[in-house]
């Protein structure tokens, strides 16, 4: 089953403690397919101007990636420029310059419309919105944003908030987003304006799920060097949703794997910078790390012995 994205397409220049790099792909759509098509077919929505390597998106579309649905139009593409410091779980903005993507309106394909999964990636609220109006009946839509749209379009935020099952957010804007500094409430809160499901992820600490009658962890994968945390979201996403979409299963129990499959595909993704891991790994790879998360947790819950 196939999953239709709309996000960012962006060209990135990244400053991390262990090297820099300029004007590589990027973008919460770029991010998400990347990872998303090592389960399942992805079709993308999204917008680049005329100065974007549109050579650099064979690689996606080679990997069952259709790029039907994205805008090529007259104007600077979307960029983003990011610092890390030795923490490398939060990125500093230094620089976001919207170009096409403010005067987007985004444009689903007929053949897009019967998507049954969509995730609408981190961009402005209402272009979200307008992507959701497009799909005929989904059966799965899932979100994410970021501190920039929580400041400027929080009213849009709440509003699109009521017709998404699933969000996935870091901590820091799930606390910015409800004003709470605690996280179980935090989640109560946001499950209360609509989505069945919040994914509070904690960078190296790992991701939170609750429902609610439930909350399950799972840790990240300890990796000995991160190279870029960029893209480390949206490709939890990607594996997230991308497990769901693959199976057809919806259970609490395939949720739960789901989160595992999310977080293997963020560690991967941080092993380098842009989307080079994810396009270079396999589904032997995932497979073997998603039995190392389960390695990672188990135990015998038994007394003594
Ligand atoms: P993350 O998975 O959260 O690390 O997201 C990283 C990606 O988000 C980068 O590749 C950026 O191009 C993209 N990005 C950064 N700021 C924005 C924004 N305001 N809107 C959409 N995408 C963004």
């Amino acid at each position: 089953m196939s999953i239709l994205v709309v996000g960012s397409v962006a060209l990135d220049s990244v400053e991390t403690p262990f090297g820099k790099a300029d004007d590589v792909l990027g973008g919460s759509a770029v991010y998400f397919s990347a990872s998303a098509s090592h389960q399942t077919p992805v079709q993308l929505v999204g917008v680049v101007g005329d100065d974007f390597p549109v050579e650099k998106l064979e690689a996606l579309s080679a990997r069952g990636v259709d790029l039907a649905g994205l805008e090529h139009a007259s104007g600077p593409s979307f960029r983003w420029r990011g610092r890390y410091r030795h923490d490398l779980n939060s990125a500093e903005t230094l620089e976001t310059r919207l170009g096409v993507f403010s005067h987007f309106r985004p444009k689903i394909p007929d053949q897009f419309k019967s998507a049954e999964y969509v995730f609408l990636g981190n961009i402005d609220p209402r272009l979200q919105l307008d992507v959701l109006q497009q799909v005929a009946k989904p059966k799965l839509v899932a979100c994410d944003t970021m501190n920039f749209w929580i400041e400027s379009r929080r009213e849009d935020l709440l509003a699109l908030l009521e017709h998404v099952h699933i969000i996935t957010v870091n901590d820091a804007e799930a606390r910015q987003l409800t004003e709470c500094a605690n996280l179980v409430k935090a989640a109560r809160w946001i499950l209360e304006r609509g989505p069945h499901t919040v994914i509070i992820k904690k960078g190296e600490h790992g991701a939170f799920m609750f429902t609610s009658d439930s909350i399950f962890f799972a840790p990240a994968y300890p990796l000995e060097s991160v190279f870029d945390p960029t893209g480390a979201g949206d490709s939890f996403a990607g594996g997230f949703i991308g497990y769901l979409a693959r199976t057809g299963n919806t259970s609490k129990a395939s949720l739960r794997r789901a989160v595992v499959h999310g977080s293997a595909m963020g560690s991967f993704v941080v092993e380098g910078f842009s989307v080079t891991r994810l396009l270079e790994i396999s589904r032997a790879d995932i497979d073997a790390r998603v039995a190392d998360f389960h390695e990672l947790v188990s135990f015998d819950k038994t007394l003594g012995g």
